[in-house]
């Protein structure tokens, strides 16, 4: 069976871990640090701050800018549902965006439509690694004095005109679960280049102790608990330094795809080449006349693990109970890349064999 996502963890990263379960030292200590400083180095940004997981960051990101009750957040109707969940927790509402079928990014020329008096923030996401149309969004968002969040959950090594996504707005984020590029089980980062945020979310990771008051415990927040081990970023650690490898062969296997799959039935993702693809899920679209999960279901029956690629949020059981929305008309390609969407295995130890074998079988639906 080819699964649809799996981890390449390697014999130095194992040692890695055991170093750490050695040591003794199990949680956020010199490997967090160090993970943030090298982090922070390959993304050319101030500040990482490390989290337990790609839904904490952007838990933390709305709390810390005070985003609540009463307040508005924009963001794309599909997207993987956390997105979505976070503005929920912190009891703001969720204002959705449909997307542009060809990049399943959200539509920047339906933005402006949805700001309102309410409107406090803009969660861009780069969906499956493609970064969104960050320019002109930020230009939005300046200009309507939004903050613009990115969700960079996907996206890591992402990037336009060598400018690496997650690095745009006032702060982005990542997540390090097994289904991204690098994992470290459960686990998330936080880029900003804003020095005050970069404290307050310290200090709200970590039970409201004052980041910056040094040998002295002082609680000036009511925190959370969301640090991370430090087995996971040793484990992170390990895998940065061969990060671009990883990246060029996942760049490798998506030309493949690109060029070998030939259906009229799939259409092919496109994508604007001054950006580089960090190509976490490579998703195609289905003829309208095939059945989603029967096309699944066949591909698994010979051995090829796929998927749909991420949800229309507001079809999802509590949006649609609690907003009501006709996703079919109100945002029709979220609809369509939710029903239509057909995410297939793509993974640094896919080999060659396995590669040609999910072509030569796309190509026969
Ligand atoms: C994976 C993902 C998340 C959630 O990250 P976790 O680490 O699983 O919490 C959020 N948003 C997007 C777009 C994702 O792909």
């Amino acid at each position: 069976m080819i699964k649809l996502a799996s981890p390449d963890l390697q014999n130095q990263d194992i040692e890695a871990v055991l170093d750490v379960l050695k040591s003794g030292n199990l949680v956020q200590g010199e490997n967090v640090e160090k993970l943030e400083k090298e982090l922070a180095n390959y993304l050319n940004v101030e500040h990482c701050i490390m989290v337990t997981n790609g839904t904490a960051t952007l838990h933390l990101i709305l709390h810390a800018l005070g985003i609540g009750p009463g307040d508005e957040v924009i963001l794309p109707a599909f997207s993987y549902i956390a997105t979505a969940n976070v503005i929920e927790l912190v009891g703001a509402t969720p204002i959705f965006v449909d997307i542009d079928i060809n990049t399943f990014n959200i539509n920047k020329n339906l933005i402006e439509e949805k700001i309102s008096t309410k409107t406090k923030a803009v969660i861009v996401v780069h969906e499956f690694g493609l970064m969104a149309d960050i320019h002109e969004i930020k230009k939005l968002c300046d200009f309507n004095n939004l903050f613009l969040i990115e969700d960079a959950a996907c996206a890591l090594g992402a990037k336009e005109n060598e400018l690496y996504a997650g690095t745009f707005g006032i702060a982005g984020s990542f997540s390090f679960h097994p289904r991204k590029a690098i994992t470290s089980g459960e686990g998330g980062a936080i880029s900003t280049n804003d020095s005050q945020l970069a404290l307050k979310l310290k200090t709200l990771r970590n039970h409201g102790i004052g980041a910056d008051t040094k040998n002295k415990i002082e609680f000036v927040l009511p925190g959370y608990n969301c640090r991370m081990t430090e087995i996971q970023a040793a484990l992170l650690r390990s895998q940065l330094k061969r990060f671009d490898s990883i990246l060029q062969r996942k760049i490798y296997i998506a030309n493949k795809y690109l060029t070998g799959i030939q259906n009229p039935k799939l259409t092919l993702p496109i994508y604007n080449k001054n950006k580089v693809h960090s190509w976490q899920t490579f998703h195609l679209l289905l003829d309208k006349r095939l059945n989603q999960s029967q096309i699944i279901n066949n591909l698994k029956e010979i051995g090829i693990g796929t998927n749909y690629g991420a949800q229309c949020i507001p079809e999802q059981v509590f949006y649609k109970k609690k907003y009501k929305h006709k996703s079919e008309t109100e945002f029709p390609n979220s609809f369509i890349a939710y029903k239509q969407g057909l995410a297939i295995p793509l993974y640094e130890k896919l080999t060659n064999i396995q590669i040609d074998f999910i072509i030569y079988n796309l190509n026969k639906i």
